[in-house]
């Protein structure tokens, strides 16, 4: 059994990050992580690159049930130009904007820098890391051996004053996260949202669009369930199964939430009005007007899918030709009959509400000594490093405060 001041469970984005500040605050710290090397979505995300944060945070597209001033307290605990500074300065690692997206990457492009960085730094820092450990229960008590908090893991057990749970939601399961935090907080008494896949692609058990395979182009999506509007706008990728690419990723969480909206494409940022205008050219083909905005493959297909012969020239265009057309090219009902759950989900919605933790130092309000952070809670944002800067804002409160309260308690304990 070996004792420590503050245990972090799950060396993610957020438990790397609370280990850190845990540890400066001058806490004996302990960072048990279940893979033998932690951070396997820092690794996978940006596709390889890691997108680290947005150039612009937008906290306005986060979702979460709960209380919304909370979550924008908790991501603006951290700013995100103190974020950058911290990968910058401090880890060391330059970040540069991809103009188009509006995303941060390292550098180096490569999502190992930064992943290895954060683990260097806790290091440097002082805290242990503990790879190949699962955690397995959490209990409280005042074990004879000292320590508030108990932890059983696959290597036996270790008492602590302060616990930090930061084992991530229940998407990608490959990566480490299955859960077990989310049941521990869930016993302990926390009030839970179900959770749901988010940031996941679509699928259309038809695929009717199987052929479009590999189509990418800019979209915007507009999601309507009953009263309910939520508009997307960005990269669509048309997949073998369905569809993919941030417009839809950012939508997918409403289909997988039982609301089963209706969800209707914009192929262009080309109004009804401007189409009407091309398609009055005198003599044009149709398609290449098309081409010229959208990919030729989906051009082809929406005039097959209407039955508009592919030579059709404007001179010879029927007026409810031309109406079908512009209604499927600015409104296009798109088909999909789920998505791709949390196997592929870039993020778990839902966990626990945010209103059972303290806003400011993320301690819970139903076991003091216990701290919350990153992917468990009940937040998430849109694509583009928006998850991140939640798990790094999230993580550092957790960290310094959990740090700060058990330094306190061991100078009480020493008085
Ligand atoms: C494919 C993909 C790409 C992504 N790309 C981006 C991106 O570019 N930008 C962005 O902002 N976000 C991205 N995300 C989202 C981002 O990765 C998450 O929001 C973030 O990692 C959440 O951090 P976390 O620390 O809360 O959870 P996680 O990163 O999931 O970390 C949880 C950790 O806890 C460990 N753990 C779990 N249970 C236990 C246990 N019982 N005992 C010990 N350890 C345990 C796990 O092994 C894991 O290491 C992406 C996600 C995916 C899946």
């Amino acid at each position: 059994m070996s004792v420590s001041s503050v245990a972090v469970i799950g060396a993610g984005a957020a438990g790397l990050v609370a280990a850190a500040f845990a540890a400066s605050s001058g806490a004996k710290t302990i960072l048990i992580e279940r893979t033998r090397d932690g951070g396997r979505k820092i690794l996978i995300s940006g596709g390889g690159r890691c997108n680290v944060l947005p150039s612009v945070l937008a906290p306005e597209r986060f979702v979460t049930d709960s209380p919304p001033h909370l979550l924008r307290g908790m991501l603006r605990a951290w700013p995100l130009h103190e974020q950058r500074a911290f990968f910058e300065n401090d880890l060391k690692i330059p970040l540069a904007l991809e103009e188009e997206s509006g995303k941060l990457f390292p550098r180096s492009n490569k999502s190992k820098d930064v992943r290895d960085a954060l683990v260097d730094y806790a290091r440097s820092k002082g805290a242990e890391i503990r790879f190949d450990t699962t955690v397995t229960d959490l209990t409280v008590g005042h074990p004879p051996s000292g320590g508030l908090f108990t932890l059983e893991t696959s290597k036996g057990e270790l008492t602590c004053d302060r616990v930090i749970l930061a084992t991530g939601g229940l998407s990608v399961p490959a990566t480490g996260s299955d859960g077990t935090g989310l049941n521990i907080a869930g016993r302990f008494g926390h009030r839970m949202i179900d959770t749901y896949p988010a940031l996941t692609p679509l699928v259309d058990k038809d695929e009717s669009h199987a052929s479009l395979s590999g189509v990418s182009l800019d979209a915007r999506l507009r999601a309507k369930s009953g009263s309910k509007i939520t508009e997307t706008f960005g990269g669509f990728l048309f997949t073998h199964r369905g569809y993919s690419g941030p417009s839809v990723l950012d939508i997918s969480h409403l289909t997988a939430r039982g609301d089963a909206p209706t969800i209707r494409a914009t192929w262009s940022v080309r109004t009804p009005a401007e189409w009407t205008k091309d398609f009055e050219a005198r003599s044009a083909s149709v398609l290449t007007i098309l081409s010229r905005y959208i990919p030729a493959r989906l051009a082809e297909h929406l005039m097959i899918e209407i039955g508009i012969p592919a030579d059709r020239r404007t001179s010879s265009f029927k007026r409810s030709e031309r109406l079908a057309l512009i209604d499927a090219l600015t409104g296009y009902p798109l088909p999909w009959s789920g998505n791709e759950g949390y196997k592929k989900a870039e993020v778990t919605g839902g966990g626990v509400a945010l209103d059972q933790v303290d806003p400011k130092t993320l301690e819970s309000k139903r076991v003091a000594g216990l701290y919350l952070c990153g992917e468990m809670l009940d937040a998430f944002g849109p694509i583009g490093g928006h998850n991140f800067s939640w798990a790094w804002a999230t993580g550092r409160a957790a960290g310094l405060a959990a740090g700060l309260s058990s330094v306190a308690l061991a100078k009480e304990e020493r008085a």
